[in-house]
């Protein structure tokens, strides 16, 4: 979800927000990214799913509301809506990226595992350090490659 913000100069270059630590029902915002006259914000499981299911403007009136209990209402007037995403709703993508339940981070083992020596994973979602990253899906094409040569090595 993006909000235009005018009277950028006013914000920080590449600044974040994230107030609320004690509740899931939240959002992170991304203030000026590379300078633009922008902000950012980011949604995850359940509440993100529940936004989208509550259509157009959900998103934006939820920051908004948000960032003014962050920084006074003054900011109201500075903020519009942009532009919104509802990734869980795409079946080719069903969210942005992956993150694991508490005490779960250990299944990603389990997602990259091969398949009967035939199918193979790769993809941010089974990397071990570096999930939820452009670099990690590298890496994860890199490792599931590496399984197929040492298996066609073996033939
Ligand atoms: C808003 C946002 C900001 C991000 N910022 C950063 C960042 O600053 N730095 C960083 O390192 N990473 C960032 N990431 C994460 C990074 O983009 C991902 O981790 C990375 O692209 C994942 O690559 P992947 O190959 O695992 O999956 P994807 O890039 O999601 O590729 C999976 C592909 O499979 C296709 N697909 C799905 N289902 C099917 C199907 N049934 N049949 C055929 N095709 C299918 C999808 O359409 C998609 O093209 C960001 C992600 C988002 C959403």
């Amino acid at each position: 979800m993006t909000l235009a913000l005018a009277d950028a100069e006013a914000f920080p270059k590449d600044g974040n927000l994230r107030g609320a630590t004690m509740r899931t029902d939240m959002g992170t915002y991304h203030i000026r990214p590379f300078g633009q006259p922008c902000i950012e914000g980011f949604f995850g499981g359940r509440f993100a799913r529940e936004l989208e299911d509550a259509g157009d403007g959900a998103f934006a009136a939820h920051s908004i509301d948000e960032i003014a209990g962050f920084l006074g209402n003054d900011i109201r007037r500075k903020l519009k809506p942009l532009m919104e995403s509802r990734w869980a709703h795409d079946p080719f993508a069903r969210g942005a990226y992956s993150h694991a339940l508490p005490g779960h981070a250990g299944k990603r083992a389990v997602l990259a595992a091969p398949v009967d020596r035939r199918l193979f994973f790769a993809g941010e979602a089974t990397s071990p350090n570096f999930f939820s990253t452009a670099h990690g899906a590298r890496d994860s094409g890199a490792r599931a490659a590496k399984e197929v040569l040492a298996l066609l090595a073996k033939r």
